[in-house]
């Protein structure tokens, strides 16, 4: 029984916490992979288009600008004229500098090679010279301007969006480049506030993967960089990243999944990738986990516990009832089985006086024949009641059979038995049961025998049952001890 309750707890205990990991760990999963496709396809596309139509609103007015340059018929004029008084094209692209609160403008003759600026010549270029590469791409250009993100040299290296305009003569000649640079403050900006807000990278890469803009604003990003660098050395990441039509995936980097959303901004032939590192949301997630978890365990306990009361309570009960006579309360037989046995171990191990007392109603069917058997019920649950209460606790009462009940008295030798036994004769006797308004009286046999060694129940029962029989066979209402 013990067994069997355990092994029940054992089941049940199993069956809640596999069923509560299960619903909780797979509603955790599938919250976090819906948040990492919300994140990877509609959010991290939205900082995408944000950050590209800041990019275009950043570079639409210096294009404008540079073109409108480009097509003055006073520079052009200027430079088929000789490029003399050289004040006059200072003056001009500090004028347009001033107009236009352009961080830098500039012209650079493809005759003299002169890079003039607002404050005069800065430099001639060379093709031997890496900071010059750009004009000599320029002037190879097939397009009629680009774009290009660099150091401004004239402005204390400051990251500058530069416009280079390709300028021509009237009969179509590339006669030099000519455009303004304006900071990529507001590209910047942003970016570094994405990084700040969201934990998000944002990342220009150019077409052979090499990182050109990148935010800037921390240590944590620092790191990042690093990451992101490794990053663009796998061939893969890059294949996927530069593919020309807007790609969202999810990447791992050092072991941590992040999310990535990457397309191609035309106007600087870059590819803009914005990484979402750590989600947002995944801290309440795993907040939601625990909780769920630390109240599923709650509720397992409250379940076990209840499980085991109610198990507990139900083996108490049918053991009580598989015990016990329903009439009179007393020990049934079953139980005087188990008790005897006990009783003969422990006398063998420490012999002790031990008598056995077999008491039968007299004339008992008289009763239920005269009074009906509601009045023979109560007849017994009467004299069960006399005799438990005129016993010591330590004695043992069972009712045997019908109208035969069995006294156990530990530690007492047979005269004392005898008088005890008497007693309750007498007793039982001289206290008629009243019932219905009727008086009920009883009288009873009693067979006594003492407790010899190698006694087995059988044999101590058999001879107070012949104890009994001679009682009755002497005229009833008599104690006889064998
Ligand atoms: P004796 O003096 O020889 O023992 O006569 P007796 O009538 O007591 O003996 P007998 O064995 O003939 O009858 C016992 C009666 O006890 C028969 C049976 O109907 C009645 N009896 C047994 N159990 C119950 C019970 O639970 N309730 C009632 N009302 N009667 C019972
Ligand atoms: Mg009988
Ligand atoms: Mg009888």
């Amino acid at each position: 029984m013990f067994k069997q309750k355990k092994r029940l707890i054992l089941f049940v205990t199993i069956l809640l916490i596999t069923g509560f990991l299960i619903t909780s760990i797979c509603s955790y999963i599938i919250s976090l992979s819906s948040l990492r496709h919300q994140v990877t396809h509609a959010e991290l596309p939205l900082t995408s288009d944000t950050i590209y139509s800041e990019i275009q609103r950043d570079l639409l007015r210096p294009i404008f600008i540079s073109s409108l340059m480009a097509s003055d018929t006073f520079l052009r004029d200027w430079v088929l004229q000789g490029e003399n008084e050289k004040d006059k094209i200072v003056r001009y692209l500090s004028e347009i500098q001033k107009t236009y609160h352009a961080f830098t403008t500039f012209f650079v003759s493809e005759k003299t090679r002169n890079y003039y600026h607002p404050d005069g010549i800065l430099k001639q270029v060379h093709p031997e010279d890496p900071e010059d590469s750009w004009y000599f791409r320029v002037s190879d250009l097939q397009e009629n301007y680009e774009i290009n993100i660099d150091s401004d040299m004239a402005n204390e290296g400051t990251l500058t969006v530069f416009i280079n305009y390709r300028v021509y003569d009237y009969a179509n000649n590339f006669i030099g480049v000519t455009g303004i640079g304006l900071p990529v403050t507001a590209v910047q900006q942003i970016i570094n506030q994405y990084q700040q807000t969201y934990n998000r990278d944002i990342l220009f890469l150019d077409r052979e993967g090499q990182i050109r803009l990148s935010n800037n604003s921390s240590d944590q990003t620092a790191q990042h960089t690093k990451e992101l660098q490794k990053l663009t050395q796998d061939g893969d990441f890059i294949k996927k990243v530069t593919t020309t039509a807007p790609t969202a995936f999810q990447y791992e980097i050092d072991g941590h999944p992040v999310s990535l959303n990457s397309r191609f901004i035309k106007e600087f032939g870059w590819y803009l990738v914005v990484i979402q590192y750590e989600l947002k949301g995944k801290t309440k997630l795993v907040r939601t986990l625990l909780f769920n978890l630390l109240f599923c365990a709650i509720i397992t306990v409250v379940i076990l516990l209840i499980t085991n009361h109610t198990i507990t309570t139900y083996q108490r009960e049918i053991e009580i009832m598989a015990t016990t006579d329903k009439l009179t309360g007393l020990y049934n037989r079953q139980a005087l089985d188990m008790l005897f046995k006990q009783l003969l171990i422990d006398q063998n191990r420490n012999p002790d006086d031990l008598s056995l007392l077999l008491l039968d109603i007299d004339h008992f069917k008289r009763v239920n024949d005269d009074y009906g058997h509601l009045a023979g019920d109560a007849v017994l649950e009467h004299l069960a009641t006399l005799l438990t209460s005129r016993l010591r606790e330590a004695d043992i009462i069972c009712r045997w059979g019908g109208e035969e009940f069995i006294i156990l008295l530990k530690g007492c030798d047979l005269e004392t038995t005898y008088n005890m036994a008497e007693e309750l004769r007498l007793g039982i006797m001289n206290h008629p049961l009243r019932f219905d308004g009727i008086s009920i009286a009883i009288t009873i046999s009693i067979g006594i025998a003492k407790h010899q060694p190698h006694d087995t129940r059988e044999s101590l029962i058999g001879r107070a049952d012949k104890a009994m029989y001679k009682a009755k066979a002497n005229g009833r209402n008599q104690v006889v001890s064998a």
